[in-house]
């Protein structure tokens, strides 16, 4: 899901579990169970754009959601829990980046037989985070976070 989505919910969770380790770790699960909705998002046909392009969005993307993410959460949770909900509800995304921006192109979907260590690495890591990963088209992608991050703030309230 989106940055904005995953740094909001982490908002939620850091303020109703304020300590820091339970904070950071149900931060981090719920990036998991978040992306198993279908759902758009910034990496959504990437290959269809520059990667310059997808890695410029998807920092600006980050920066908003951690920003919006602070400005309805701070205040009313410490800043080291939420700020460490909100970076570990975005660190599988993070952790995913190295495949896509020195392995992966338009026409190359998995390492060849002859590929290193680093690249079999970067690669084990995308393909096991993305193991309960949905995607959908835009605008109906958008429509099932906005559903899935109110429920979490309901839930979480
Ligand atoms: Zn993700």
């Amino acid at each position: 899901m989106t940055a904005t989505a995953h740094a909001l919910v982490a908002g939620a969770i850091a303020s109703k579990f304020p300590d820091p380790v339970i904070a950071s770790s149900l931060a981090f699960t719920s990036h998991f169970v978040m992306d198993a909705v279908p759902h758009w998002d910034i990496g959504t046909h990437w290959r269809m754009r520059s990667k310059t392009l997808t890695g410029l969005l998807a920092i600006g993307e980050t920066l908003l959601g951690m920003s919006v993410a602070y400005f309805f959460f701070i205040g009313k949770v410490p800043f080291l829990p939420l700020t460490l909900a909100i970076v570990f509800s975005l660190l599988p995304d993070w952790l995913e980046t190295p495949w896509y921006i020195f392995f992966a192109s338009s026409g190359k979907h998995e390492p060849s037989g002859r590929a290193g260590t680093a690249e079999k690495t970067a690669y084990r890591i995308y393909k096991n985070e993305n193991f309960f990963h949905s995607k959908t088209e835009f605008p109906l992608g958008v429509l099932t976070q906005v559903v899935t991050v109110l429920f979490f703030l309901i839930l979480l309230r």
